[in-house]
């Protein structure tokens, strides 16, 4: 790309800009990532809030993410075809048919990259709550 930052990549592409930006100063950032998080840890009433925040950011996640799934899935339990798309996500369940669980779904959901996850939901069956508990019940006897 022909240019300097402020004529070529900054105009066309913030983001861009932005990444280069902090790849350059990286020590610079790491620094302040660094004093910030202690200015807030060594706090006990930053720290409740910035804990609380985190846990509402993992909430906002694993729900966003799981969305995604149902839909991706087709929205409807692979079993009884029941309609899970309005269901209560802890009501739909993800069920190993070949029992070859590497991972929990419910952690990547929350903190595992979107790359392990889709690997592991690959070989899931997305079930209502019932008939998970059906297979279950049936592999156990
Ligand atoms: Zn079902």
């Amino acid at each position: 790309m022909k240019g300097n930052w402020k004529g070529g990549v900054w105009k066309n592409n913030p983001k861009e800009y932005h990444k280069v930006w902090i790849e350059k100063h990286r020590e610079r950032v790491n620094e302040q990532a660094r004093k910030s998080y202690h200015k807030i840890m060594s706090n006990p009433i930053r720290r409740a809030i910035q804990n609380r925040k985190d846990l509402l950011a993992q909430n906002y996640r694993r729900e966003r993410r799981k969305n995604h799934l149902i839909y991706w899935l087709g929205g409807k339990c692979q079993e009884c075809n029941r309609d899970l798309i309005n269901e209560l996500h802890s009501l739909i369940h993800f069920h190993h048919p070949d029992n070859n669980k590497e991972a929990e779904i419910g952690q990547l959901l929350t903190s595992g990259s979107l790359k392990r996850l889709m690997k592991e939901v690959r070989k899931c069956q997305m079930l209502c709550y019932d008939c998970h508990r059906n297979k279950d019940f049936v592999t156990i006897k």
